[in-house]
């Protein structure tokens, strides 16, 4: 599985980030040109499909996919 993030349902609360319990962390908040700080997966060959992270957003960005 990998993440999959729509950023313009993301609001950059990092909720994904906080749930996450890999080290290091499948996602980081970064900055995206014009859209402010959304969630970014900087690690997602680490991504063991947990999916604590689709849970933890609230607006529905986040999924994981094959
Ligand atoms: S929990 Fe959802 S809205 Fe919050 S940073 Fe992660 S993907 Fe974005």
């Amino acid at each position: 599985m990998k993440p999959e993030i729509d950023l313009e349902k993301c609001i950059g609360c990092g909720g994904c980030m906080a749930v996450c319990p890999l080290t290091p962390k499948v996602i980081e908040l970064r900055e995206v040109e014009g859209k402010g700080k959304k969630a970014v997966a900087v690690h997602p060959e680490t991504c063991d499909g947990g999916g604590a992270c689709v849970h933890a957003c609230p607006t529905g960005a986040f999924r994981l996919v094959e």
